[in-house]
C-alpha cells in the first residue's frame, strides 16, 4: 500500500448489511468451520462525507499531478474549456455541463492519454458593468480605471466562488491555473489578433443600421439576438403625392389611354415602426404589380397596389367608403418608373421621394412602405444606392432626440419609442392623416440578455467582413470556416451543425464594437477634425498590447491620444475574446484542441466565434470534436427558476447524496434531449449508486487480495464466461463513450452487472465462502473477480469517481496510491466464444428457463423449507454436486422417482430432462456449513460430504 489514505468509513458504527445469499447462522461454536466471509471496509450507501474526504486527500496527495507523471511522454488530450460567465453562482446547467467534460477527460485519461482541461471563465462585458454599478452605485464609471478594477474584483469573486462549486464534482480540471479571458496575457493575445484582422482588411468600419439593445445602450450581435411573439403597432396612414407628381401620373395615365382621376391623391403606406416616421426618408413600392386608386371612408382618394386593396378590403371593410374599385390596372408600379414621383413626409413635411424597392411587396401592408434607413437594413441600402436622407434621432439609450434636421415636438424629447409611436399616431389622427391602426401580435427579435425588444439603429461600428478574401484565403473566413465545420465531428448527434452551417454563410458582417467599457479595446485614434485615423495606428496598437499585457486592459485608459485625435471608447463583443481561446491558449495543447464540450445554445455563441476566428489561422476546425448537450428541466418539462425558487441546491443535493449520485443521474441522461430533474430521478440515481457500490463491494469480499497473483493455470468455465462478457461490455463501452453517448456507455456496464450479480456472483458463492483454501475453483473465481474489480472501477470511474477510489483503496491490495494511476491495457475485440464457453451459456439459459418453476413451487412449501428439484432421466445426467451449484438454496434430486414430491409443478414440455419442482416427500438434510440441502446423511459434526472434505481439521 502506497498511500496513508485510510478508508476507515463513517458508517463503520452501523453493522453492514450481510451480502444476501450468506447464511445468517453459520455455527459459531465451530470456529474450525468458519467460512470465508470478509467485511470489507467499504459499504453500499453513497458516501458524501467520505467524498469530501477523497478531495482533501486528492488535493494534498497532488493527485493531478501524480496522473500527469504517470502519463508522461503519451498522446495529448486537450479539452478546452467554454467558459461560463463569471456572474452569479454556479447552476445546475455549469455543473450538467462541467460532469460531461470530466466524463470525457476522464475516458481519455482510463485510455493512457496525457490530459489538459483548464477550466476557463468568460470575464469581461456588460453583466459585470452592471454588477459593479449595482454594487457600487452608478457613478462607479466615472473613474473609468478604477470601475475597470472593480469589474476584474467582481470577476474574480464570481469565477472562485463557481470554482468552488464546481470542485465539490470532483473534476480532473486544472482549477488552480484557470484560463480568464481578463487575464492580461489573454486580453493581449485578442488584441494582437484583432491588430492582425484589421491589417488584413477584414476589420471594416461601417455607418449602418445594427441590432440596438437600449439597455445593453450597445450594438448586439446575431448570437446575442433571441426571437418571441410580441406586440406592435400596425399603422395605415396616408400622405399627399406633391401636386406635380399628380399631375404626372395622369399625364402617364392618358398616354396609356387609360383613366385617371383629376384632383389631389395621397398614397396610402403602412408602418409597423411609427417613431421612425420623425426620419422619414421617402416611400418604397414593388416592382412591379397593378395600382389601383379607392375613396377611403372619409372620401379622400388614395393609391395603393391591387392586390392589396383586395385584401384591405376582405380584413378592415370600414377603411373604404365602398366595396367597388375605380381605375384599375390604369396604371403599374413599373410604370411609375422615370417619372421622379415625391410625397410629403408625414410629420415632418419633408419631399419624400417615390423608389422601386426589392422588399416592398403587394402582399404586406399597402403595397407603398416608409422608408427610414438608420432603422432598417433594407432602407440603408436605397441609402446607399439612391442617396436618400439618413438620419438618426434616436439615442443609445433608445430615447428620441433633436438632432436639429427634422422638426420635432418638444414632447418627443426624450421619449421611449413606444411613447414615440403612440404620440405619432395622435398626430397623425389629427392631421386626418391616420387611416387604420392596430395591435397586433408578430416575432420580434430581442436581446438575448435583456429579454426586451431590440430594434435597428445607425451607428458607426467595426464589424469583421466574413466574405472578404484575405492572404492565403480567398474564400474569406465564412467559407473557410464552412469546410472546416464539414471536417468536424458533432457528438452525440447532429443538432448543432446546420444551425451552424446557417450562420456562417448569412451572415455578412460581425459588429465587434460595444459601447462598454469593461473589455478588450477597439484601440482607434480619430482626427477630431477630418475624422481620420492616425496614421500610426498599427504602431500604436502593437504598443498597446504589449502594455496590456503588462498592465491588462486597464493600460489602454492610460493610453493618451496624440494631440487633435479622439479615442475610441469602444470595446470588443465579448465573443471574439471567448472565440480566440485557441490562439491565445495555445500553450495548452495547440492550435486545435480534441474536444469541446457545450450547450447547444453555444451554436451562435461561443461554437460560431471560435470557428470563424479560427478561420483566420488556419483552414482546419479548431476542434475536432464538438459535444452539444440540452439543459435540465423540472418534472414539467420548465425551466428552473432562480427567482421562483425552484432551481435545485446543489450544495445540499451534494451533503445529502453526494457528487457521484448526481454525475450518475447525468451520465444516464440522453443529453441531445431535455434532462428532467426531479425527485423521483434523485430517487432513482441513489438507488443507481447503491446497486454499483454493492457491485463492487461484492468484489472486495472475495476477490484476489494481491495485485501480482498471476493467472490460475485453469480456470472455471464460468469465470472464464464473466471474463469474456466483460471484454464485449467492454468493447461496447469504448464505442458508445466514442460516440459521446455516456447513457448507452454505463447501461453496457449495468447489463454486465445484472449478469454478474443474478448469475456469476450467485453460483461462485459456495467456492467463495466454502472452497478449500489453495483449491484450484477458488484460485479461478478470486482471480476472475479481481480482474473483473479492476477493469470495472477503471470504467465506471469515468462517472462514479469517488466510489471507484474509495473501493480501490479499501482493497488491501491496492498497487498504486490511486486508482486513476491505472490505464485501461490496450482493447482487442474479444474473440469469439469456444465450445466450452457456450456450453457455459447453454447451461446458464437452461438454468434461467427453470426460474418461473421454482417461484411457482414456492408457493407448495412451507416457509423455512426449500424447494425440490426432481429430475428425471436426461441423455446427459447431472451429478447431484453440479446441480446443486446451479441452483443453490434448492433440494435437488437427480433422479427423479414417481414418489419423491408430495406435490408438484411440472416443468416445461419438452424439456430433454423432465423435472418437476414442489415439496419434497423426505425432509432434506441441512449442512451445518454450507448450508445446502443433501440427500445423504451429515457427518457427525453436521456436514455435507463435500464440506467434510473443505474442511481441514
Ligand atoms: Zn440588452
Ligand atoms: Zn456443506
Amino acid at each position: 500500500m502506497t498511500t496513508s489514505f485510510s478508508p476507515s468509513h463513517d458508517h463503520a458504527t452501523v453493522a453492514p448489511a450481510a451480502p444476501t445469499a450468506v447464511p445468517t447462522a453459520v455455527p459459531t461454536a465451530a470456529p474450525q468451520y468458519a467460512l470465508r466471509l470478509k467485511q470489507p471496509a467499504f459499504w453500499n450507501t453513497p458516501n458524501p462525507a467520505m467524498e469530501e474526504r477523497l478531495l482533501a486527500h486528492w488535493r494534498a496527495t497532488g493527485q493531478r499531478q501524480q496522473v500527469d507523471a504517470e502519463r508522461q511522454g503519451q498522446p495529448r488530450y486537450w479539452l478546452l474549456d467554454g467558459p461560463p460567465y463569471a456572474n452569479g453562482n454556479a447552476h445546475f446547467g455549469h455543473l450538467l455541463n462541467k460532469t460531461l467534460k470530466d466524463v470525457h477527460v476522464r475516458y481519455a485519461s482510463v485510455c493512457g492519454h496525457t490530459v489538459t482541461w483548464r477550466a476557463g471563465w468568460d470575464c469581461h462585458g456588460l453583466p459585470l458593468e452592471l454588477a459593479v454599478e449595482k454594487r457600487h452605485g452608478p457613478q462607479a464609471k466615472q473613474d473609468p480605471l478604477r470601475f475597470m478594477r472593480q469589474c476584474r474584483d467582481e470577476a474574480t469573486h464570481w469565477k472562485d466562488l463557481q470554482a468552488s462549486a464546481m470542485s465539490r464534482l470532483g473534476l480532473m480540471a486544472d482549477m488552480d491555473q484557470p484560463w480568464l479571458t481578463m487575464d492580461p496575457a489573454r486580453e493581449a493575445a485578442s488584441l494582437s489578433l484583432l491588430l492582425e484582422m484589421w491589417q488584413a482588411g477584414l476589420l471594416v468600419e461601417r455607418h449602418s443600421p445594427v441590432h440596438w439593445c437600449p439597455a445593453c445602450r450597445s450594438a448586439l450581435a446575431a448570437s446575442e439576438l433571441e426571437k418571441t411573439s410580441k406586440e406592435r403597432l400596425e399603422t395605415f396612414f396616408s400622405v399627399p403625392f406633391a401636386p406635380a407628381s399628380c399631375e404626372a401620373m395622369t399625364r402617364r395615365a392618358r398616354e396609356q389611354g387609360a383613366a385617371w382621376p383629376d384632383g389631389p391623391l395621397h398614397l396610402l403606406s403602412w408602418t409597423t415602426t411609427p417613431w421612425t416616421l420623425w426620419a422619414n426618408a421617402g416611400f418604397g413600392h414593388p416592382q412591379a404589380g397593378a395600382l389601383s386608386v379607392a375613396t377611403l371612408a372619409g372620401g379622400m382618394r388614395v393609391v395603393l397596389a391591387v392586390r392589396a386593396r383586395e385584401r384591405l378590403l376582405r380584413d378592415y371593410p370600414a377603411m373604404f367608403s365602398h366595396a367597388g374599385h375605380e381605375f384599375d390596372g390604369a396604371l403599374d408600379f413599373a410604370g411609375l418608373r422615370g417619372l421622379s414621383l415625391a410625397a410629403v413626409s408625414p410629420l415632418t413635411g419633408l419631399a419624400a421621394p417615390l423608389l422601386a424597392a426589392d422588399f416592398a411587396s403587394e402582399s404586406e401592408g399597402s403595397g407603398f412602405v416608409h422608408l427610414a434607413p438608420a432603422f432598417g437594413p433594407d432602407d440603408f441600402a436605397l441609402h446607399e444606392t439612391n442617396g436618400v436622407r439618413l438620419d438618426c434621432h434616436v439615442g443609445k439609450d433608445g430615447r428620441l432626440m433633436d438632432v436639429g434636421d427634422v422638426p420635432m415636438p418638444a414632447a418627443l424629447q426624450g421619449a421611449t419609442l413606444e411613447v414615440a409611436s403612440q404620440v405619432s399616431c395622435d398626430l397623425l389622427a389629427q392631421a386626418g392623416r391616420l387611416v387604420h391602426m392596430e395591435r397586433k401580435s408578430v416575432e420580434t427579435t430581442m436581446c438575448w440578455r435583456h429579454k426586451k425588444a431590440v430594434f435597428y439603429r445607425a451607428s458607426g461600428q467595426w464589424a469583421l467582413d466574413m466574405h472578404k478574401g484575405f492572404d492565403g484565403c480567398p474564400e474569406g473566413l465564412a467559407q473557410r470556416a464552412l469546410a472546416a465545420l464539414d471536417a468536424t465531428v458533432f457528438l452525440p448527434d447532429e443538432k448543432a451543425r446546420a444551425p451552424l452551417a446557417l450562420m456562417m454563410s448569412t451572415r455578412r458582417f460581425w459588429t465587434l464594437s460595444r459601447d462598454r467599457l469593461w473589455g478588450v479595446p477597439l484601440p482607434f485614434f480619430r482626427h477630431a477634425a477630418s475624422g481620420e485615423l492616425h496614421p500610426d495606428t498599427a504602431a500604436m496598437w502593437r504598443e498597446l498590447v504589449e502594455r496590456v499585457r503588462t498592465g491588462g486592459v486597464e493600460a489602454w485608459q492610460a493610453f493618451a491620444a496624440p494631440p487633435g485625435y479622439t479615442k475610441s471608447a469602444q470595446s470588443v463583443d465579448v465573443w471574439f475574446d471567448a472565440g480566440a481561446a485557441w490562439h491565445s491558449a495555445a500553450e495548452e495543447g495547440g492550435a486545435q484542441a480534441d474536444m469541446v464540450v457545450e450547450g447547444q445554445d453555444q451554436t451562435r455563441g461561443w461554437f460560431l466565434s471560435s470557428f470563424l476566428l479560427h478561420a483566420f489561422k488556419s483552414p482546419l476546425p479548431p476542434f475536432k470534436k464538438v459535444m452539444t448537450h440540452r439543459f435540465v428541466v423540472d418534472e414539467q418539462g420548465m425551466k428552473f427558476s432562480k427567482e421562483k425558487g425552484t432551481a435545485p441546491d446543489s450544495g445540499a443535493l451534494f451533503a445529502q447524496s453526494g457528487a457521484d449520485v448526481f454525475r450518475l443521474w447525468v451520465c444516464s441522461q440522453d443529453v441531445g434531449d431535455e434532462m428532467k430533474w426531479s425527485g423521483t430521478s434523485l430517487k432513482q440515481a441513489t438507488q443507481d449508486a447503491k446497486d454499483w457500490r454493492s457491485f463492487l463491494r461484492f468484489h472486495l469480499a472475495n476477490m484476489e487480495n494481491r495485485a501480482d497473483a498471476a493467472r490460475p493455470p485453469a480456470l472455471r468455465e464460468l469465470d472464464r464466461l464473466a471474463l469474456h462478457k466483460l471484454q464485449e461490455a467492454r468493447s461496447q463501452w469504448h464505442a458508445c463513450m466514442e460516440g459521446g453517448r455516456f447513457y448507452q456507455a454505463l447501461s453496457c456496464l449495468a447489463q454486465f452487472r445484472q449478469w454478474a450479480s443474478s448469475e456469476w456472483f450467485e453460483l461462485s458463492k459456495r467456492t467463495l465462502y466454502c472452497a478449500k483454501d489453495g483449491s484450484a475453483d477458488l484460485a479461478s473465481a478470486q482471480w476472475a473477480l479481481r480482474e473483473s474489480f479492476l477493469l470495472c472501477t477503471q470504467m465506471l470511474a469515468t462517472v462514479m469517481p469517488f466510489a471507484c477510489e474509495e473501493a480501490y483503496l479499501a482493497w488491501p491490495g491496492h498497487p498504486k496510491a490511486s486508482l486513476l494511476l491505472h490505464a485501461l491495457a490496450a482493447h482487442d475485440v474479444p474473440p469469439a466464444m469456444d465450445a466450452a464457453l457456450r456450453q457455459a451459456e447453454s447451461m446458464l439459459a437452461w438454468r434461467r428457463s427453470l426460474q418461473a418453476l421454482v417461484e411457482r413451487a414456492r408457493g407448495l412449501v412451507e416457509k423455512g423449507t426449500p424447494v425440490c428439484l426432481a429430475f428425471g432421466a436426461s441423455p446427459d445426467p447431472h451429478s447431484e454436486e453440479q446441480l446443486r451449484a446451479l441452483f443453490p438454496g434448492c433440494f435437488v434430486l437427480p433422479d427423479d422417482h414417481a414418489n419423491a414430491l408430495d406435490a408438484w409443478e411440472a416443468g416445461p414440455a419438452g424439456d430433454a430432462a423432465p423435472v418437476r419442482a414442489g415439496k419434497p416427500a423426505v425432509r432434506p438434510h441441512r449442512c451445518g456449513r454450507c448450508r445446502d440441502y443433501v440427500r445423504a446423511s451429515l457427518d457427525d459434526q453436521g456436514l455435507c460430504h463435500q464440506c467434510t472434505v473443505e474442511v481441514v481439521r
